[in-house]
């Protein structure tokens, strides 16, 4: 049983989602943080208890506990709006405790108010597959009405895709797995092609889901001039070699997401309040966090893998 520090909440695990980036963190290609760190930053979970500084909840309430975990409050970054890209931030299942567990612990400021409507283990994948895809989505810029390109569908692209269409973009998705883009068009996607392949028309924007480095150059050239490129995820195998020509000129732009910031994770579960999103989960008791964890590595995940802690062990 954690121990909540002065201004956190104590939480019964009710739901944990399965990222990639516990995959990174588990595989060693992130730098160990904490030794032996239990994963886990897509937390749902109901409030036992607290510090004696926690504020904003009570015993009882549903929260959310996601990747970004604290901030300094007083770097330049985190006084400009950005604290995404706090030096001093720390994070949910790699430099403290997550949430494949029965209980979690997370900083009162930190945790998020749950959207209704939706079952604890819908609600998981929200918390970073969702909002890291959403943040995703405003770094790609696209313009109204405009053609963004997803490469990768898995559980983050999944939920931007829908985010994407709502907000009327023209939405194709490039995976080289027929089971996701068969999802893909049933969520409202435009077009569904292999990853490699071109879309059927140049993209205004592009988010890269696959932690393939290999695609950067293939999503460049399918943007229309002007067009920007995200790469969402934390990793990515190396990118090849690019030519100035064919990959960038006509002002196209390669960039990064680094997190989130608390006001994308808030501005996205909004908008999951009042949009309800299709949420495809493939649900696994918690002591087969291992056999979900092989599963997402090999891509024989649909949707999003959730790690339910009441669900009898199989
Ligand atoms: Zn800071
Ligand atoms: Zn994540």
């Amino acid at each position: 049983m954690p121990e909540p520090a002065a201004d956190e909440l104590l939480v019964r695990v009710r739901a944990c989602g399965v990222c990639r980036t516990d995959l990174h963190v588990a595989e060693g290609d992130l730098p160990v943080h904490r030794p032996r760190v239990v994963p886990g930053h897509e937390v749902v979970g109901e409030v036992v208890g607290h510090g004696p500084a926690a504020e904003g909840f009570e015993v009882g309430d549903l929260v959310g506990i996601a990747w970004l975990r604290r901030t300094c409050g007083v770097c330049a970054y985190c006084r400009r709006g950005v604290e995404n890209l706090c030096p001093y931030s720390q994070y949910t299942g790699w430099d403290a405790d997550g949430g494949y567990a029965e209980y979690a612990t997370v900083p009162a400021a930190y945790a998020y108010r749950l959207p209704a409507g939706y079952g604890d283990a819908e609600l998981a994948p929200l918390l970073c597959a969702g909002i890291i895809g959403y943040r995703a989505l405003r770094r790609a810029e696209v313009p109204p009405g405009g053609r963004l390109g997803i490469y990768g569908f898995g559980a983050s692209a999944h939920l931007t895709a829908q985010v994407a269409a709502a907000e009327g973009l023209t939405v194709h998705v490039l995976t080289r797995s027929a089971a996701a883009r068969e999802l893909a068009l049933s969520l409202g996607a435009a077009s569904a092609g292999d990853a490699t392949a071109a879309p059927p028309e140049p993209l205004d924007g592009a988010i890269l889901f696959a932690p393939v480095g290999d695609l950067v150059p293939v999503a460049l050239q399918a943007l229309d001039r002007g067009g920007t490129l995200a790469v969402a995820g934390i990793h990515l195998t190396d990118i090849p070699t690019l030519v100035y020509q064919r990959d960038l000129f006509y002002e196209r732009t390669l960039r990064s997401v680094t997190a989130n910031t608390r006001a994308d994770g808030r501005e996205f579960l909004d908008l999951a309040a009042r949009h309800r999103l299709r949420v495809t989960t493939t649900p696994y008791p918690l002591d087969a966090a291992d056999r979900a964890l092989a599963d997402l590595a090999a891509d024989r995940v649909t949707g999003a893998a959730v790690l339910l802690p009441s669900v009898p062990g199989g």
